[in-house]
């Protein structure tokens, strides 16, 4: 068993004109798909290891998996599932405003929707080098808005991520160049709220 690139659930150009599908062709077909085969060529020689579902060797920073593998699974592991998440939680024909119970949830944390995308759209400027901006559930079902380095992911502390933006270079360079803020302002314009809903409730 290894795992394997989850295909694009929308076409490479539709997330134009927020994402342009050069940088989706490359994001997804070239650096997405490193990670998968990097995680998986990290656990070649652990075959028990190879058993287990991504969450679960992930869980409290890889400590299930050897040290002699640790950081390549933390790297190519989290690049892995938090490019899975980022793909889904983004689409063509989204945007617009969380509705639900998560909307509720987001006032009574945040104040407002408008204060969660500054806070996120913060985080993600804040993030020196590569990392990704996250909202994710604590284990007592509080939201929570902050920056991770690398590919750390909020499942390696025991959270569950339900929206994320990637702020690696990668991400945006090719259409926004040094222009961060941009991008990340722009990508409320693709938020798949219904998936993010789903993972809330969860
Ligand atoms: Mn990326």
């Amino acid at each position: 068993m290894s795992f394997t690139l989850p295909a694009l659930p929308y076409p490479h150009d539709a997330l134009e004109p927020y994402i342009d599908k050069m940088t989706l062709e490359i994001h997804h077909g070239k650096h997405h798909n490193t990670y998968v085969t990097n995680v998986n060529k990290a656990l070649e020689p652990y075959p028990e290891l190879q058993k287990l579902t991504l969450e679960e060797l992930l869980a409290n920073w890889c400590e299930k998996v050897p040290e002699a593998a640790r950081q390549a699974v933390i790297g190519n592991g989290g690049g892995t599932w938090n490019h899975n998440l980022y793909w889904v939680v983004m689409g063509p024909k989204c945007g617009g405003e969380p509705g639900g119970k998560l909307a509720q949830a987001i006032k009574s944390t945040f104040g407002s929707f408008a204060t969660l995308k500054e806070k996120m759209v913060e985080a993600g400027l804040k993030r020196l080098g590569s990392g990704w901006s996250w909202l994710a559930k604590t284990k007592e079902g509080k939201l929570e808005v902050y920056s991770t380095l690398n590919h750390d992911s909020p499942i390696m502390e025991g959270k569950t991520p339900i929206f994320v933006i990637d702020v690696w270079e990668h991400a945006y360079y090719l259409k926004y160049q040094n222009r961060r803020a941009d991008y990340l302002n722009a990508i409320w314009n693709l938020t798949n709220w219904k998936e993010v809903e789903k993972r809330y409730a969860q």
